[in-house]
């Protein structure tokens, strides 16, 4: 599995799935959940309204997959990050989960590449140093026949600094 990092919007992405950093009501909102549906178009929110009346949403760590609407990536997958609250609230065992979670669900609907945004490092106010070592660790332990490349889409230069200096040790 090749890991690539990137500086950049993930919006432009043209790899088989994106993540987008969602919230619980699956509901749209700012940072790179906006942006995604903004640029994606409707369709992905009428498919994030059927999973929120069959399955009442997304719980933080989990999972779900839509349309990716006028996206240049093939799919788009909706995790959960956990808002930060000063780390005793088993938020590293959620950011973990969501990292392996949404490559689980990529690699059940065979798609060989995927792009994460630092999930929960914007208004969740997961510290960014932290959260790039525990989404690196838990893509590094995931080990896949189907997944051949895991991009990650850094939107600020702070986080881009902390995953360059994290991915070249
Ligand atoms: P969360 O609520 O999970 O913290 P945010 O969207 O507020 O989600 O922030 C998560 C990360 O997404 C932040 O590091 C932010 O810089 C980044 N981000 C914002 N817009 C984009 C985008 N268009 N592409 C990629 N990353 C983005």
């Amino acid at each position: 599995m090749e890991l690539q990092l990137i500086k950049g919007d993930i919006t432009q992405l043209h790899t088989d799935a994106i993540v987008n950093a969602a919230n619980s009501g699956l509901m749209g909102g700012g940072g790179v959940d906006g942006a995604i549906h903004r640029a994606g178009g409707p369709e992905i929110m009428d498919e994030c309204q059927l999973i929120r009346e069959r399955e009442g949403g997304c719980p933080t760590g989990e999972a779900v997959i839509t349309t990716s609407g006028s996206l240049p990536a093939k799919k788009l997958i909706h995790t959960v990050g956990p808002v930060w609250k000063g780390g005793h609230s088993d938020e590293e065992a959620k950011l973990h989960a969501c990292y392996i979670n949404a490559l689980k669900l990529a690699e059940s609907n065979d798609l060989q590449s995927i792009a994460f945004p630092n999930i929960s490092t914007g208004v969740y106010g997961y510290p960014k140093s932290d959260a790039a070592r525990v989404a690196i660790n838990a893509v590094k332990s995931f080990k896949s026949n189907v997944i051949t490349k895991v991009v990650f889409v850094c939107f600020d230069d702070a986080n881009h600094q902390i995953y360059q200096q994290l991915l070249s040790e």
